[in-house]
């Protein structure tokens, strides 16, 4: 038997239920709507999918979205459960229960953010630390290295069988979150092997994901990293490494292009921290902070409007890219 909390009005700050409780919410639905953060990464579209896919094949109604851009971005095209992705505009204005997924913030849900007060019921499911616990219930698992990896233990507990779908979904965030396994912990590997097991190809969706870029990828490189600036004395003397990515350098690309630039520019030994300033519209910056040990990222973003996790986090910020540069130093301190 499995309990379902009950509450119809939201609460400022939500409630922590367990995986048993999430089970309740799930099986109780009459209808779900699935929300990934704006500029989704692997991890939300794999989570949102997977989670969708279960839903569906349980025989709920089930609309999974984000709220911007208005495409998947191409590298998660080829993911399983993509039939039940809807645009935007097309998510239902209510619904019995509403799930977000690895989205720290109601702010990461862009528009949609909307679909909240139309919900029944909302739960969170997220692993990021700095999440403001805005649904009516969350599973805030901070030590998971990715949202699927808390979606891989609640389809275990929910006897839900793992495929090579659900598997290439759930792979997909864990590969990605976790920087194609750098940053493992015990039991990483464990749940990657289980899922290879199921004969999906890692190779080719880590290539798919992580290692496929257009040729114009190549001279955006050039031009960023070249005006990369490094700031030995930020930071207390640890470092910041920075580098801007304005629209003109990124015109014709793709999120994935802009996206893997950062993890070029934080391999700079003589920085603790780097900053990758992303331009997503003239004088809008998506800023991607990453740290290596002693600096944590999350509470920097946080204090600039943003969050994510310790070695990784984000905020958006409007403006001359100086001015965004100077508001970072000061906060770094
Ligand atoms: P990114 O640099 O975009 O890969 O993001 C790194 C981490 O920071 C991810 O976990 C994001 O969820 C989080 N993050 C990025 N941008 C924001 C933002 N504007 N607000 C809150 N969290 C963010
Ligand atoms: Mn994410
Ligand atoms: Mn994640």
């Amino acid at each position: 038997m499995t309990h379902c909390p009950e509450s119809t009005t939201p609460t400022l700050t939500s409630r922590h239920v367990s995986l048993q409780d999430v089970i309740g919410l799930l099986e109780g639905a009459t209808s779900a709507t699935v929300l990934c953060h704006v500029q989704p990464d692997a991890d939300t579209i794999g989570s949102g999918l997977a989670l969708g896919i279960v839903l569906e094949r349980k025989g709920i109604p089930v609309q999974v979205s984000f709220a911007t851009p208005d495409r998947l971005p191409v590298s998660m095209s080829g993911l399983p459960g993509r039939h039940l992705l809807v645009p935007a505009e097309d998510v239902a204005e209510s619904v019995d229960l509403l799930v977000t997924v690895d989205c720290g913030s109601a702010g990461r849900l862009g528009a949609l953010a909307s679909r909240l007060g139309g919900a029944r019921r909302s739960l969170v499911i997220d692993h990021h630390r700095s999440n403001t616990r805005y649904g009516m219930f969350d599973l805030i698992d901070d030590s998971a290295e990715a949202t699927t990896a808390v979606l891989a233990r609640l389809f275990d507990l929910w006897n839900v069988e793992i495929d090579a779908d659900l598997a290439h979904c759930l792979y997909a965030g864990l590969v990605t979150d976790t920087g194609s396994f750098r940053w493992v912990q015990p039991g990483t590997h464990t749940l990657a092997e289980r899922l290879l097991g199921t004969g999906i190809d890692g190779a080719a969706i880590a290539r798919t994901l992580l290692d496929t870029h257009p040729f114009g990828w190549l001279p955006m490189l050039g031009a960023v990293l070249s005006s990369a600036v490094l700031v030995p004395e930020a930071a207390q003397g640890r470092g910041l490494v920075h580098a801007a990515i304005r629209c003109t350098d990124s015109a014709g690309l793709g999120s994935e292009e802009v996206e893997s630039v950062v993890d070029i520019v934080r391999t700079t030994s003589e920085a603790e921290v780097a900053a990758v300033f992303k331009e997503s519209a003239p004088g809008s910056w998506s800023v991607s902070l990453r740290s290596k040990e002693t600096v944590d990222v999350a509470a920097v973003a946080e204090r600039l409007g943003g969050g994510g996790h310790r070695f990784a986090a984000g905020y958006t910020v409007s403006g001359p890219v100086e001015s965004a540069i100077c508001a970072l130093r000061e906060t770094l301190g």
